[in-house]
């Protein structure tokens, strides 16, 4: 039985004294909520989320990742520097790395190799843009966003992996996948994996993620293979995000 994981990614968002403020608010309303819970901060607050949620369930952990360890790489952060905050979890392939950014699949595939080296959990998002959607091809995008983290790192890799299926034209519009539509895609997901690996598929957590609100939340997670959420927007309010997570069971 996979557990529901809920994750909220703050993005670009939040000062020392407002992420104060709503872990604060999260901390204090975990008493009633049975699924894992985490938020993926932006790197400088990192040092602020690990001495406020220690000794707390919740996890946290980063939204990107070089893909290299060290050397003349400005701006960049790498796994190693990760570590020294002790998080568990980074994003990888987020839509917006991918088109604001330029990252391409092979990119996105070194970024999950360098969590997975040291020993962060890849939270992969995939997800196909509406042109795309309404082309008919949203099987094939995410399948060759798969294709290319399974190619350079093999299926056995996801067994210690998170994968965030993410539609793009939901992400921040308020738009989100129906119930059906997610969990189309979603069982697409999990069934590709399973045709090279049963066992991994069986235990992979498969999040949705775009626009996922208190009251879309409940029914999009009792689908049969949506095991939780990537949450961006609505994480940013604890009771939104605590709605959320009590939503996960
Ligand atoms: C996201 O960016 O990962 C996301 C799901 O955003 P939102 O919930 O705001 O659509």
């Amino acid at each position: 039985m996979r557990q529901v994981l809920v994750a909220g990614n703050w993005k670009m968002n939040g000062s020392r004294e407002s992420i104060k403020g709503l872990l604060d608010g999260i901390k204090a309303g975990m008493g009633d909520v049975k699924a894992q819970v985490a938020v993926c901060a932006p790197y400088v607050y990192l040092a602020d989320v690990q001495t406020q949620l220690a000794g707390s369930s919740i996890g946290y952990g980063a939204q990107d990742i070089a893909t290299e360890d060290a050397g003349a790489y400005t701006g960049e952060v790498s796994g190693p520097m990760l570590n020294d905050f002790g998080g568990k979890y980074v994003i990888v392939g987020h839509s917006e790395r991918r088109s604001l950014y330029g990252e391409a699949d092979a990119d996105t595939a070194k970024k999950f190799a360098a969590a997975r080296r040291h020993g962060l959990t890849p939270i992969l998002c995939v997800g196909e843009s509406l042109e795309e959607r309404q082309s008919g091809v949203t099987e094939d995008v995410v399948a060759r966003q798969l294709d290319a983290v399974i190619a350079l790192e093999g299926v056995a890799a996801l067994a210690n992996a998170v994968v965030a299926y993410e539609p793009v034209w939901a992400i921040g519009t308020g738009m989100t996948a129906s119930p059906e539509q997610a969990q189309d895609v979603h069982a697409f997901i999990r069934g590709k994996i399973a045709a090279l690996d049963a066992g991994v598929a069986e235990g992979l957590q498969i999040l949705y993620g775009g626009s996922m609100k208190p009251d879309n939340a409940a029914e999009l997670i009792s689908q049969a293979d949506i095991d939780g959420g990537l949450i961006g927007g609505a994480s940013l309010v604890a009771e939104d995000f605590l709605g959320i997570c009590r939503a996960g069971g």
